[in-house]
C-alpha cells in the first residue's frame, strides 16, 4: 500500500497535540484521511431553527441562542437539575436537563449553542434538549452574528471532544486536506455526469462547509456511490474467489431426469419458477461454481426448483445435497422430494443426526459409494466422517439460520460444488444485492396458481371470544390451529400475554376438552421435536407457542393462526408467522389482537399501526420486505450477526441512492474480473483509497 499523506496520524495536523490525538484516536479517528470523512451527522438551517420567541409549549424545536447565565439547582426530592438560559435575537427561554447536572460542565456562559428537545412548561417556558452543540466558544473568535442562510451543523462528538474542537480542527486543516483527497479520484469526469455525482473533494468541502441543503444532498450521493462501490468491490473479490479461482463443475444436461420429472408433475411450473431454473441452469452447466441465492415466499415452490436443479446434477453424473436446519424440516424435505421422486430412478438418503448405529453407518456407505445421488439433511450432512462420492451441487435451505462457516463447510470440498442457498424471508433486491454482493440473485415473485389466500384480521382483546370461538368451528371441522404470543411467561412483561399462563387458562376454560400442547424456545430440541411431530400428525388440536414455529414446518390441515401482542413482532417476523397457514384447501385465517399501542406509554410515535395495517394489507412477501425496510430502516438489516460483518453503511442509504445500487455492482464486478488484485497502475488509486478507508473490512473480506 502506497501511503500518501492522507495517511498520516492525526498528530501531524494543525491544532492537534498529543493529548487532541489521543481523543481522537478514542473515536476512531487515527489519521487526517479519518478525520477529512469525520462528517457532521446533523444539519440545522432556518427552515429548521425556531425564534425562542415562537417557541410554544407542547412543540418540539431546535434553537439557537447565546448562554447567558446557568446553574445546578438541586431540588427537594434529590433531583438535581442543569439549567441554562439562552438568548437569541428574538428572546429569553431557559433550558433544563433533570437529572444531569454534568452537563454544567460541557456549557459556558457567552457559547453558542444549538439545542434540540421538546417545550414543556415549568415556572414558564422551558426546553428540555434530547441533543445540545456547543456551536462555537466565545473564546474562539467566532463571529457574534451569524450570515443569513447559515447551515450549523452537528459532529459525532464525545466528551473530551466537543463540537467546536471539531469545528476549529477543520477551519485549521480543511483546504489543505481536500486539496490531498482531490488526487484520489478515481471517477473520471464521464461517469460523474452519468450519474450525477460530484467530485469526491467537492463532496466533503460541502459536508464540512455546508452551503445549502441541495449541495449536502449532492455530497452524501457521491459518498454513497463511493461507499457502495467499495462494499461492492469487497464483494466482487468474494464472489470471485468463490467462482473463478478454481474452476467449478460445468455439469452436462442430458435431460434425462428433468424430463422425468417434467412429466410427471401434475402441473405446470410458474413463469418465476421457469425463470430463476434458466438462471440456475445456465450457472450449472458453464464451468464458472454457482453461487447463488434464491428468494420467494413461503409456498411459492423454492423446493421443487431445487430439486430440478439437483437432478440436473445428477444426470451430470454428480450427487446432490440439501442441507435444512432442523431434523423435521429435513424430513419434510426427504418426504416431499421423495413423493416427486416416486417414478423416476434416483436414490435418495436421508440423514440427520437421529439415525445411530448401524443404520447411520450404512446411510453413510451408501453416500459415500455414490448409490445414494441425493443426500438430505441436516448438518449432520457436515459432520466428521461423511465422505460424498462425487458431490456437485449443496443446496442450504433457510439459510440465514445457518452460520458462514457451516454453510462453507460443504461448498469448500473439492472439487467445489455449486451452492444454492434458500431463502423464504424475502428482502428487497437492493438490500440483498447489498448485503449478498457476493452471491448472484434468483427472485421467485409468483405463487402457484389457484391458492385461497390467507385472510387477516386486525383485531382488539374485545373481539377474542368472537376470535376463539371461530377457531373453535374451526377445530370442531377437524383443523388445527396455532396460537402464538410474545412471551413465555408471565413475569417476562406485565402488559404482555405469556404462552405458558395463556396454555393453563385456555386449557381449562375457551378451549377445555381440545388437546393442546405448548412449546417454546427453552424446551430441549428432541422435546420440541417430538410436539411438532404429534401437531404434524394431527395428535394435537392447537399448538401454542411462541415464535419457535416461525421457521419451517408446514402442516396443511393447519388453518387458523391467532398472534397476541403483534405489536412485539417485526412486519418480516408476522409475515412468516402467517406463513404457517394457508398451504390447505381451506382459506386460513390470521387473527393480530393487538395490545395497548406501544406508543401510548412512552409519547413516542411508534408506527404499530402503520405496520399492522401493512401486514393486513398485503399477502405479498417482497411488499412486506419493502415496507419492513422502510419502517425499521437499513440500520436494523446491516451489521446484524446474520449477514456478516462489514456491511455496515454511514452515507448510503438503500431507499435514498436504490439506482446507485445496480451501477456500482456492475463496475465492481467488471473490475475484479479484469484485476482482482487490483495490481494494475492504473487502478492504484482505487486500491489505495480501498485499503486505507475500508482496511479492516477488507480483510473480513479476505481482500488485501
Ligand atoms: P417453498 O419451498 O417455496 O415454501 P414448496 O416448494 O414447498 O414451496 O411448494 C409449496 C407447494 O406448492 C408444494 O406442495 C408444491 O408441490 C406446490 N407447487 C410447487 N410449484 C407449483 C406449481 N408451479 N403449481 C402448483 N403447485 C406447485
Ligand atoms: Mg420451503
Amino acid at each position: 500500500m502506497t501511503l500518501t499523506r492522507l495517511d498520516k496520524p492525526v498528530q501531524f495536523l494543525k491544532g492537534v497535540g498529543p493529548k487532541r490525538a489521543e481523543h481522537l484516536q478514542r473515536m476512531g479517528i487515527l489519521t487526517a484521511r479519518d478525520l477529512l470523512y469525520h462528517v457532521p451527522r446533523r444539519y440545522d438551517d432556518a427552515s429548521t431553527i425556531t425564534p425562542v420567541e415562537l417557541a410554544q409549549v407542547g412543540m418540539d424545536v431546535t434553537l439557537v441562542g447565546e448562554v447567558r447565565n446557568k446553574g445546578v439547582i438541586p431540588t427537594r426530592s434529590g433531583l438535581r437539575i442543569f439549567q441554562a438560559v439562552i438568548q437569541d435575537d428574538s428572546g429569553l427561554i431557559t433550558c433544563s436537563w433533570p437529572g444531569q447536572p454534568w452537563v454544567e460542565r460541557r456549557v459556558r456562559p457567552g457559547d453558542r449553542i444549538l439545542v434540540t428537545g421538546p417545550v414543556r412548561f415549568f415556572h414558564g417556558r422551558q426546553i428540555q434538549p434530547r441533543e445540545f452543540t456547543v456551536l462555537s466558544r466565545a473564546s474562539a473568535d467566532a463571529p457574534a452574528e451569524d450570515p443569513p442562510g447559515t447551515i450549523f451543523s452537528t459532529y459525532p462528538a464525545a466528551e473530551d471532544l466537543p463540537q467546536w474542537i471539531f469545528r476549529r480542527l477543520f477551519e485549521l486543516n480543511l483546504d489543505q486536506l481536500l486539496a490531498q483527497i482531490r488526487d484520489e479520484e478515481y471517477l473520471p469526469p464521464r461517469d460523474r455526469r452519468q450519474h450525477g455525482l460530484v467530485e469526491i473533494s467537492a463532496a466533503l468541502r460541502d459536508l464540512h462547509r455546508p452551503r445549502d441543503n441541495a449541495r449536502i444532498a449532492a455530497a452524501r450521493r457521491r459518498l454513497a456511490f463511493d461507499e457502495l462501490f467499495f462494499l461492492q468491490l469487497m464483494q466482487a473479490r468474494v464472489r470471485h474467489d468463490a467462482t473463478r479461482e478454481r474452476p467449478g463443475i460445468a455439469f452436462t444436461r442430458t435431460n434425462r431426469l428433468i424430463r422425468a420429472l417434467h412429466d410427471s408433475l401434475p402441473f405446470t411450473l410458474t413463469g418465476a419458477q421457469a425463470r430463476v431454473l434458466r438462471e440456475i441452469y445456465a450457472d450449472m452447466t458453464s464451468p464458472e461454481r454457482m453461487n447463488r441465492m434464491l428468494q420467494g415466499d413461503v409456498g411459492s415452490g423454492k423446493t421443487l426448483v431445487a430439486l430440478f436443479a439437483m437432478l440436473l446434477a445428477v444426470e451430470g453424473g454428480y450427487q446432490a445435497a440439501l442441507m435444512a436446519p432442523t431434523e423435521i424440516l429435513a424430513e419434510q424435505h426427504a418426504h416431499r422430494i421423495g413423493d416427486f421422486l416416486r417414478d423416476i430412478p434416483c436414490r435418495l438418503e436421508i440423514l440427520t443426526g437421529s439415525a445411530t448405529g448401524r443404520r447411520r453407518e450404512e446411510a453413510r456407505a451408501r453416500v459415500a459409494s455414490g448409490e445414494a445421488r441425493l443426500v438430505v439433511g441436516t448438518h449432520a450432512l457436515i459432520q466428521e466422517g461423511v465422505e460424498f462420492d462425487a458431490l456437485g451441487l449443496v443446496v442450504v435451505d433457510e439459510q440465514h439460520r445457518f452460520g458462514v462457516r457451516q454453510r462453507m463447510a460443504l461448498s469448500e470440498r473439492e472439487p467445489r460444488p455449486d451452492t444454492l442457498l434458500m431463502s423464504a424471508t424475502p428482502i428487497p433486491r437492493s438490500l440483498a444485492m447489498t448485503l449478498h454482493g457476493e452471491l448472484d440473485l434468483s427472485t421467485i415473485d409468483e405463487l402457484p396458481p389457484g391458492r385461497v389466500p390467507v385472510t387477516t384480521r386486525l383485531a382488539s382483546p374485545e373481539d377474542r371470544p368472537a376470535i376463539l370461538r371461530e377457531l373453535c368451528r374451526r377445530l370442531d371441522r377437524g383443523r388445527q390451529a396455532y396460537l402464538v404470543y410474545p412471551a413465555i411467561e408471565e413475569s417476562e412483561r406485565a402488559d404482555l400475554l405469556a404462552a405458558e399462563t395463556e396454555f393453563e387458562r385456555l386449557r381449562s376454560e375457551d378451549l377445555a376438552g381440545r388437546t393442546l400442547a405448548l412449546i417454546h424456545g427453552r424446551l430441549p430440541g428432541d422435546e420440541k421435536d417430538r410436539i411438532m411431530r404429534a401437531f404434524q400428525q394431527g395428535e394435537i388440536d392447537v399448538l401454542v407457542a411462541t415464535t419457535v414455529i416461525e421457521v419451517g414446518i408446514d402442516v396443511p390441515n393447519a388453518t387458523m393462526i391467532v398472534i397476541e401482542n403483534p405489536e412485539r413482532f417485526g412486519l418480516s417476523q408476522l409475515h412468516q408467522l402467517r406463513g404457517r397457514i394457508g398451504r390447505g384447501d381451506e382459506g386460513g385465517l390470521c387473527a393480530v389482537i393487538a395490545g395497548r399501542a406501544e406508543g401510548e406509554e412512552t409519547g413516542d410515535p411508534t408506527p404499530t399501526t402503520d405496520r399492522l395495517a401493512a401486514f393486513a394489507r398485503t399477502n405479498d412477501g417482497f411488499e412486506i420486505a419493502a415496507e419492513d425496510l422502510r419502517i425499521r430502516g437499513q440500520g436494523d438489516f446491516f451489521g446484524a450477526e446474520q449477514h456478516g460483518h462489514g456491511t455496515e453503511l454511514k452515507f448510503a442509504d438503500i431507499i435514498e441512492h436504490e439506482d446507485l445500487i445496480g451501477p456500482t455492482r456492475d463496475r465492481a464486478r467488471a473490475l475484479i474480473d479484469i484485476d482482482p488484485q487490483l495490481s494494475a497502475p492504473a487502478h492504484a488509486v482505487v486500491r489505495n483509497h480501498l485499503d486505507s478507508r475500508y482496511g479492516d473490512r477488507a480483510q473480513l473480506f479476505g481482500v488485501g
